[in-house]
C-alpha cells in the first residue's frame, strides 16, 4: 500500500449508508440510543436496580449516562484499554489470544470488562456490594461497553488501531475510518432519514425490534453455555462485520 493511506470509496460508504441499519454508530448519540433502548427492555428488578444506581443527575434516563466512560478515560488512564478489541489482522477472535491490553496482561479488552462489571453487578443489594465496588460506576461502564463491543471497529485490526489510521472522505469531509463508523454513519442517517431527530432514530429500531428483527431476539436476550453475559459472541460478530463491512473497498490515498 506505499506510503498513502487508505481511502474508502465515497460510492461505497454511500452505499453502505443505505443497506445497512442505522444502529452502527457509536458516538454521543449511538451510545444514548443503545442505553435508551435497553432501559425500555429491562426486567422489572433490573430496571429497579438501574434507577437505584443510577446518579441523580441521570434523572432516571439511562441514556444520558452512556457516554460517561469516553468522559473518564483521561481520569482513569486504566480504563482506555477496556473500550476495545485488537486482533492480529484475521477476521476471526478469541478471547485467549487477543483479549489484553498492550502490556499483554489477560482480560484488559472490552469482553473483559464485560465480564469483569456484570460480575460486579451481580453483587447488588449484598454485603460486598457496599464493602468492594462502586456500583454505580460499574453500571455507566457496563451499559457503555455493551455498545461499544457492537461497533465493528470496536473489534478491529491491531495494526490500524480499529480503523484508527486509515484517512478516509466521508463526502467531502476527511475522517478517520474509525470515526466514520462510530459518529458519522449515525449522524448522517439522523439528518437524512430521520430529520436529526434521535428520537425518530429511536422509535424505528424499536419498531424493527418488534417486528422485523423480533424472531432474533430470544437469541439477543441468552447466551449459550448458560452464561451471565456473553461478549465473546458480540466480539465474534464483530471482527466479522468489520471485514464483511467496514474495512471492505478502503482504498488507499495519499494525503
Ligand atoms: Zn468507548
Amino acid at each position: 500500500m506505499g506510503e498513502c493511506r487508505m481511502q474508502k470509496m465515497l460510492a461505497f460508504l454511500s452505499l453502505m449508508l443505505v443497506t445497512l441499519p442505522p444502529i452502527y454508530g457509536w458516538g454521543t448519540d449511538g451510545h444514548s440510543i443503545i442505553c435508551k433502548i435497553a432501559q425500555t427492555r429491562l426486567s422489572e428488578e433490573a430496571a429497579d436496580a438501574v434507577k437505584q444506581l443510577l446518579p441523580k443527575w441521570a434523572e432516571d434516563d439511562l441514556g444520558s449516562v452512556c457516554s460517561w466512560a469516553d468522559q473518564v478515560k483521561f481520569r482513569y488512564r486504566w480504563s482506555s484499554p477496556l473500550h476495545f478489541i485488537n486482533t492480529p489482522e484475521t477476521c476471526s477472535y478469541q478471547y485467549k489470544r487477543d483479549c489484553k491490553d498492550e502490556d499483554g496482561e489477560a482480560g484488559r479488552c472490552v469482553a473483559g470488562a464485560i465480564n469483569n462489571y456484570t460480575s460486579q453487578l451481580l453483587t447488588y443489594n449484598s454485603a460486598a456490594d457496599k464493602a468492594e465496588y462502586n456500583l454505580t460506576e460499574s453500571l455507566l461502564f457496563l451499559v457503555h461497553f455493551m455498545g461499544d463491543i457492537h461497533q465493528p471497529l470496536h473489534v478491529g485490526f491491531a495494526s490500524d488501531k480499529g480503523g484508527n489510521t486509515i484517512d478516509v472522505h466521508w463526502y467531502k469531509t476527511k475522517q478517520v475510518l474509525h470515526h466514520v463508523w462510530d459518529t458519522n454513519i449515525i449522524e448522517t442517517a439522523e439528518e437524512r432519514f430521520y430529520n436529526s431527530n434521535v428520537d425518530g432514530m429511536v422509535d424505528a429500531i424499536q419498531q424493527n425490534i418488534t417486528n422485523e428483527w423480533a424472531d432474533q431476539v430470544k437469541r439477543w436476550e441468552t447466551c449459550s453455555l448458560n452464561k451471565t453475559a456473553c461478549p465473546d459472541i458480540y466480539a465474534s460478530e464483530g471482527i466479522k462485520a468489520a471485514c464483511d463491512w467496514a474495512y471492505k473497498g478502503v482504498k488507499e490515498v495519499c494525503t
